[in-house]
């Protein structure tokens, strides 16, 4: 049984980007893990990339559990127009897990427009999510 922890980030239509530019190499999105609070950090290479294949990777049962956690509609656009990107992150000194929520646009070629669109503790996953 999937569960959520509360809203770190909630969704918005609203929300100033994170990142905006084409210097993607060096950026890393990092907030305090709830349990140990050390540092817990996602690339922006790895967002990006996950905006193609986050629902595959995250499996069916999550990806519908993320789906209806982060109400992302049935047309398959980010709060803020963009593509959804989700991501599971461990936490490496607790090994809590949390579920990450961009959107990502590329409004010209290579040059890319990111809002966190939301976070949360995942808890009760099978092994086999990992
Ligand atoms: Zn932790």
């Amino acid at each position: 049984m999937i569960e959520f922890g509360p809203h770190l980030v909630r969704p918005s239509y609203h929300r100033d980007p994170w990142f905006a530019g084409s210097e993607t190499s060096d950026r890393v999105y990092s907030w305090q893990c709830v349990s140990c609070q050390v540092d817990v950090h996602a690339s922006l290479e790895t967002i990006l990339r996950e905006a193609w294949s986050w629902e595959t990777h995250l499996g069916e049962e999550l990806a519908t559990a993320a789906t209806s956690h982060f109400e992302l509609n049935a047309v398959g656009k980010s709060h803020d127009g963009g593509w959804p990107s989700v991501l599971l992150v461990p936490c490496v000194s607790c090994g809590a897990r949390y579920l990450l929520y961009a959107g990502v646009n590329e409004p010209s070629n290579s040059v890319y427009r990111v809002v966190i669109q939301g976070l949360s503790e995942v808890r009760g996953l099978t092994s086999a999510c990992s």
